[in-house]
């Protein structure tokens, strides 16, 4: 049997990613951050919560995450742990850049350190692109980070690239764009959307106010994505790659499709509101997973209607169940 440490376990990638590790037949033990209520419903959403082992520890504290290494023994480590959220990391722009940059240097460590042979898949980012160098971005295409998120990102890119290079370890990136579920965090705009049109459906909120409508995003389905991370693992040697589905739609394509499914026109209830605008915008991310799908055999199996289909669908019930 063999184990898996995921940090970033009670996220959206980290539960699905742990469900198809379970599925595989793994162990699968989660590095879990002190926090004043320990927060598990994603895990629960799934049911999971109870098959999995947890194990207290912080990305930002080198010693726990050794630790939990040690103990776990592990044949892959995921590392998926960062403050994630783009918005966030201009108000938090030190925190980001210890947790979302650092900690990736403090997982390749801590592997270093135990057992240079676990292997580790490292969070990468479409945002690393930010102003785009190319009409489709692939693992070819040059950086150009737009916010204290990509940048933090950009250094994790490296420091994983450079111990692949400098220690033989078998670490990669997996540059993944956008992807969302019924379980992505409401302040990213699917997931506000698709909230938003459930309550506004059952009559619980009148508008949504949202920023850059025109922005183009590449979103596909966290469950579809997890598999490419576990398949960068099963190669014969370490790799980067692009996961996309190679599509791009405005922000306000993705509303339409969220409020006609409802039955409902989006531009009655849309307002702007240039509080949700950013002080650097990436105006649009549109990916290549060609190697992906050449030397993985990996192919995104959701389409955008289906994906945002599915969360309102899943919105609707937990605003029918808690308002
Ligand atoms: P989430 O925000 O849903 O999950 C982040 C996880 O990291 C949470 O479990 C959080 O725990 C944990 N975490 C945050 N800070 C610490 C810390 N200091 N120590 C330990 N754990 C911590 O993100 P996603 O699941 O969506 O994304 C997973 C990874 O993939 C992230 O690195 C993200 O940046 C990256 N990524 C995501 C994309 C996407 O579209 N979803 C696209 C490309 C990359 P808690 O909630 O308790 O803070
Ligand atoms: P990101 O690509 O990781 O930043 O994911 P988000 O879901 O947070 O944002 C995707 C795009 O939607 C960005 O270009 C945002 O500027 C745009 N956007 C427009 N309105 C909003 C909003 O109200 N909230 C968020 N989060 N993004 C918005």
């Amino acid at each position: 049997m063999k184990t898996a440490f995921l940090t970033g376990i009670t996220g959206q990638d980290g539960a699905y990613l742990a469900k198809f590790l379970l599925e595989k037949g793994y162990r699968v033990v989660g590095l879990v951050p002190r926090r004043s209520t320990l927060d598990r419903w994603r895990l629960e959403y799934l049911n999971i919560a109870d098959e999995v082992e947890y194990m207290d520890g912080d990305i930002l504290d080198l010693s726990s995450l050794t630790r939990g290494i040690k103990k776990s023994k592990p044949d892959e480590v995921y590392h998926l742990a960062a403050q994630s959220f783009v918005g966030s990391s201009w108000e938090q722009p030190i925190l980001t850049a210890q947790s979302t940059g650092m900690g990736v240097l403090y997982a390749l460590e801590a592997i270093r350190e135990t057992d240079p042979n676990i292997k580790m898949y490292q969070a990468s980012s479409s945002e690393l692109y930010g102003l785009i160098q190319e009409s489709r971005q692939s693992e070819e295409t040059p950086f150009y980070p737009r916010s204290p998120y990509a940048v933090s990102k950009l250094f994790g890119y490296w420091m994983t690239k450079n111990y692949r290079e400098s220690f033989q370890m078998y670490s990669c990136n997996g540059i993944l764009f956008n992807h969302e579920s019924p379980l992505r965090g409401l302040e990213f705009v699917t997931r506000k959307v698709t909230h938003a049109v459930a309550r506004i459906a059952t009559n619980l909120q009148k508008e949504l106010r949202l920023g850059n409508i025109q922005a183009k995003r590449d979103w596909g389905f966290a469950g579809d994505y997890v598999e490419a991370m576990w398949l960068m693992l099963q190669q014969s040697k370490p790799d980067d790659f692009v996961i996309a589905t190679g599509k791009t739609s405005t922000v306000e394509e993705m509303c339409k499709i969220a409020f006609d499914y409802v039955g409902l026109n989006y531009q009655d209830y849309v307002v702007i509101d240039p509080e949700f605008y950013r002080p650097a915008e990436v105006d649009i991310l549109l990916g290549n997973p060609e190697k992906a799908k050449q030397e993985l055999g990996w192919t995104p199996k959701t389409k955008l209607e289906q994906l945002i289909h599915m969360m309102v669908e899943a919105d609707l019930q937990r605003v029918a169940k808690t308002p």
